[in-house]
């Protein structure tokens, strides 16, 4: 853990605003309180030369000092709007400290959010041309060349996938979360309850779905509101009875207006040992044809070692089993760090992938997520060092472009290792519409089922308002009808007109 004694008066969201960066450093940082010793010591001056600001920094660690400045002309506007000026040159200089005295360089600057390519498109909403975005990107906020080539990159085949992405505001897309899986994995912290039917919690809570399901579709229907795309994930979906998968898309299918203009809808089939050839029938009766089939990793150990309970075999038997039925589009996920693995078993999980070819492929760097298994017995499991997560990151991103997959999507958390980032991937023509969605929050997202999250988007001012449904089966059930009449009236904010007649 490391100390920041910061010299000066500073507010809790600028202390926030070191320590989140000083984070991507070091495992741990905190500011000094009064009285205690820093190991990093720092020393800030700004001045306001008629509109020429300035920051200067100092930065003492270990007996050795560094020095930072930054200079820009002030922009126009609020008061908000100056301060958060501010805090960006403090933010740069404060960066470039750290930088220097670690040797290490953060290839996307100051830029902490989860979302980067929102910001690119934002810029490009404002009328910006592509070199101009990425010259702001590189000056403003510090990203290296690479990752704003890929930024641009990405919101162009976004553009590409989804031409009217700028004007999707009166639509909306849906997200169904089903809270159940065969076991618990050491590293999530979705809502994943080990399913076992004897308690009736299953079918209680299909109840609840189906009855948010139909209301929130009736006043879709009411007020003509089109559905862009709809996505079933969890928990696994496909980890209930097929009989249950089908009454459930039936409900879909009977209560969401203008089904025949619904752009996609995938379920994630996540576990492999969830899928069934009946349950890909029941996919298919209902015209879904977007799955993911999941190995993370291909070799076993890791599988064991992460509480997945299903063998390489298995993932690779039913993705063939998923194509031969006729699955068109498949995604998988990969993720880089996960325990023991180094850049032998990421480049095997490669090669396997290389002779499934499935249509899409994601991945995702290992977050500790504070609630998981693995963040609370951290020291239990041996992770990549940072050198070398930037290793496989280059190397996904290598294999990717050699097996004709272009990246389509991309977002940041917290605690994230490597200070690194997730990738989706897809072979032209077959991005995940609705991961655009999500990512580029450009209309609003119901979130219906256990952990489902939703985004309130307002049209006219790209305001987003939260909603989040119980994670807890338990807490669901005794709350969806509550749930329902929360989301109806965030829903009458935003959409007060009919939209279609
Ligand atoms: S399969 Fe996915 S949702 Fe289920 S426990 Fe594992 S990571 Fe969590």
């Amino acid at each position: 853990m490391k100390m920041i004694a910061l010299h000066g008066d500073f507010k809790e969201d600028w202390n926030r605003m070191f320590i989140h960066l000083a984070n991507l450093f070091f495992e741990e940082t905190h500011v000094c309180k009064a009285g205690e010793t820093g190991d990093l010591v720092l020393r800030f001056e700004e001045r306001n030369d008629e509109g020429q600001l300035t920051v200067e920094g100092t930065l003492t660690a270990e007996g050795n000092t560094y020095q930072a400045s930054f200079m820009e002309t002030a922009e126009d506007g609020t008061e908000k709007e100056r301060n958060r000026q501010w805090k960006r040159l403090y933010s740069h200089v404060f960066l470039e400290l750290l930088e220097n005295c670690t040797g290490m360089t953060q290839e996307w600057g100051i830029l902490t959010g989860i979302r980067p390519t929102k910001l690119y498109h934002k810029y490009r909403q404002q009328g910006m041309e592509p070199d101009e975005v990425k010259q702001l990107l590189m000056t403003k906020h510090r990203v290296s060349r690479r990752k704003a080539d890929l930024l641009e990159t990405i919101a162009d085949i976004q553009l590409t996938a989804v031409p009217d992405l700028y004007q999707l505001q009166n639509e909306v897309s849906i997200y169904i979360g089903i809270p159940f899986c065969p076991t618990k994995c050491a590293y999530c912290t979705f809502p994943a309850y080990a399913i076992h039917r004897k308690n009736g919690r299953v079918e209680t809570f299909l109840d609840g779905l189906h009855e948010e399901i139909r209301q929130l579709g009736e006043w879709l229907q009411d007020r003509g509101i089109r559905v862009t795309t709809i996505y079933f994930g969890g928990g696994t979906p496909t980890s209930i009875e097929a009989e249950e998968m089908d009454a459930l898309y039936e409900v879909m299918a009977q209560s969401f207006p203008f089904m025949e203009h619904v752009r996609e809808v995938t379920v994630e089939a996540g576990r492999p040992d969830t899928i069934t050839p009946v349950k890909i029938d029941v996919l298919k009766k209902w015209g879904i044809d977007r799955i993911s089939v999941n190995p993370q990793s291909y070799t076993d150990e890791t599988l064991k070692a992460i509480g997945r309970h299903h063998t390489v075999q298995e993932t690779i038997d039913k993705f063939k089993l998923s194509r031969s039925m006729g699955m068109r589009n498949i995604n998988m996920d990969l993720i880089i760090g996960l325990p023991n693995e180094g850049l032998d078993e990421f480049r095997h999980s490669l090669a396997e992938t290389e002779k499934l070819q499935p249509e899409s492929l994601t991945i995702h760097t290992l977050s500790f997520k504070r609630a998981s298994e693995m963040t609370r017995n951290k020291k239990k499991y041996e992770v990549a060092d940072r050198p070398t997560a930037e290793q496989m990151m280059k190397l996904g991103e290598e294999w990717t472009q050699e097996n004709g997959y272009v990246p389509y999507y991309l977002y940041r958390q917290k605690n994230i290792l490597g200070n690194l980032e997730n990738v989706g991937y897809s072979k032209p023509g077959e991005e995940s519409i609705y991961n655009i969605m999500i990512m580029e929050e450009v209309q609003p997202i119901i979130g219906i089922g256990c952990g489902a999250s939703s985004k309130f988007r307002d049209p006219e001012t790209g305001r987003i308002t939260q909603y989040h449904n119980p994670k807890d089966p338990a807490a669901y059930i005794l709350s969806y009808q509550e749930s329902i009449e929360k989301k109806l009236a965030l829903l009458d904010e935003i959409f007060p007109e009919t939209i279609l007649k």
